[in-house]
C-alpha cells in the first residue's frame, strides 16, 4: 500500500452527540482520521471515549438518541452523511460493513445461516438463488467454518462460530472496508487468535481496509499498520503501531499501556492502573480533557485544548495533543 495513495476514508471533524435529559452529550467531537485502500488503523481508547460511536456512524448506523451534528465522511470522496436512504442502503456491506462484538446482534436467530448469508448477496447483487446459495457455501469455508455448515441456526454453532459467521456476512459483498468492533473481545484467548490470524489472511487476500475498535492495545498493535488513540470524544495521540507502544508521548496513552499487559515483555513488568475517571462529556472541561488526571497538568493544560501534532525527534506521522510538547508548529 503506497504511503501517498488517496484515502479510501476521509473522516473530517466528525462530531456526534447524544441528546439526554441534560442537552446533548458530545461523545464524539471534531474527530478527523484518514484510511488508505488496504491499511488497517487501530481506534483505542476506554469505554464511552466514543470509539464505537465512530464505528457505527460511518455507515449511518447510529439510532436515536444519537445524532450526528458535524462533519464529513468521505468515502472514495463521496460523503457518506449526504446520501439519501437508498444510497446509503447499497453502500453498507457493499463498500462499508461491520462485525460487531458480539454476533448474536448481527445474526438473526431463527434463520439458517445460508438465508442470512444469501439475503445480504441477493438484495445488493442479481444473483439467482442458487449461485447466492453457492457463494454463501465459499464464504463459510473462507472464515473456517466449513459450507456443511450452511443450514445451521446461530445457536447450534459456538461464539467463536458465530464470529465467523459474523465475518463471513461482512465480506459477502467484498467490502473495501470493514469495520470491526471489539470483534473478539467475547471470546476466549484460543478462538480470539484463531479468528484474528485468520482475518490478518482474508485481509492480505482480499485487500479491505480495516477499522479495528478495541480497548487493547497490544492486540492493535500487533494487527495494525497505525493506532489512534481516543479520550473523551477526541483522538489524542496517533501513530505506526510498533513506535506508538514503544514511544508513546501522550501521558493517557502511557497510563493505557502502564494498565495494559505487556505481551512482548518491552515494559516494566508491573501493571497500574490508571487513576480517576473520564469527565462528563455534558459538561467537558476547558482546556485538555485529561488535566484531571494527569500528572503533568499545569494552568495552561487546565486553560487551553492542546492540538494534534508532530512531536519533536519523532517521524512525521507521530502526532500527539499535549503541552508537554510545543504546541506551536515553528517551534519544531
Ligand atoms: Fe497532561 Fe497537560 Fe498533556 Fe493534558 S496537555 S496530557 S494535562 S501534560
Amino acid at each position: 500500500m503506497p504511503a501517498d495513495s488517496e484515502p479510501l476514508l476521509d473522516v473530517r471533524d466528525l462530531t456526534v452527540a447524544y441528546e439526554s435529559e441534560r442537552g446533548m452529550v458530545t461523545a464524539v467531537d471534531r474527530v478527523s482520521f484518514t484510511l488508505r485502500p488496504g491499511e488497517i488503523l487501530g481506534l483505542a481508547g476506554e469505554s464511552g471515549c466514543g470509539k464505537s460511536t465512530i464505528a457505527l456512524a460511518l455507515p449511518r448506523l447510529l439510532r436515536s438518541p444519537a445524532v450526528i451534528t458535524g462533519g464529513q465522511v468521505l468515502f472514495d470522496g463521496k460523503d457518506v452523511l449526504d446520501l439519501d436512504d437508498r444510497a446509503i442502503r447499497s453502500v453498507r456491506w457493499r463498500d462499508i460493513s461491520l462485525v460487531f462484538q458480539n454476533a448474536m446482534n448481527a445474526l438473526n436467530p431463527v434463520l439458517r445461516l445460508s438465508s442470512q448469508i444469501t439475503d445480504v448477496i441477493r438484495t445488493h447483487d442479481k444473483v439467482s438463488a442458487g449461485e447466492a446459495r453457492a457463494r454463501a457455501g465459499e464464504l463459510l469455508d473462507m472464515v473456517g467454518i466449513g459450507r456443511d455448515r450452511l443450514s445451521s441456526y446461530p445457536h447450534q454453532l459456538s461464539g467463536g462460530m458465530r464470529q465467523r459467521a459474523a465475518i463471513a456476512i461482512a465480506l459477502a459483498l467484498r467490502p473495501r472496508l470493514v469495520v470491526l468492533d471489539e470483534p473478539t473481545t467475547a471470546l476466549d484467548v484460543v478462538v480470539q487468535r484463531e479468528i484474528l490470524d485468520e482475518l490478518r489472511l482474508l485481509q492480505g487476500r482480499l485487500g479491505f481496509a480495516v477499522l479495528f475498535v478495541s480497548h487493547d492495545l497490544e492486540l492493535l498493535a500487533e494487527f495494525t499498520d497505525r493506532i489512534a488513540i481516543m479520550y473523551a470524544g477526541r483522538i489524542v495521540e496517533w501513530a505506526p503501531s510498533l513506535p506508538l507502544l514503544d514511544r508513546a508521548a501522550h501521558p493517557y496513552t502511557r497510563g493505557l499501556l502502564a494498565a495494559s499487559p505487556d505481551l512482548r515483555g518491552t515494559r516494566a513488568a508491573t501493571r497500574q492502573g490508571l487513576p480517576g475517571t473520564p469527565p462528563d462529556l455534558a459538561d467537558p472541561p476547558p482546556g485538555c480533557r485529561f488535566a484531571q488526571r494527569c500528572e503533568h497538568a499545569t494552568e495552561v493544560c487546565r486553560g487551553t485544548e492542546p492540538v494534534l501534532l508532530p512531536l519533536p525527534d519523532a517521524a512525521p506521522s507521530h502526532v500527539a495533543a499535549c503541552h508537554l510538547y510545543p504546541q506551536e508548529v515553528g517551534a519544531r
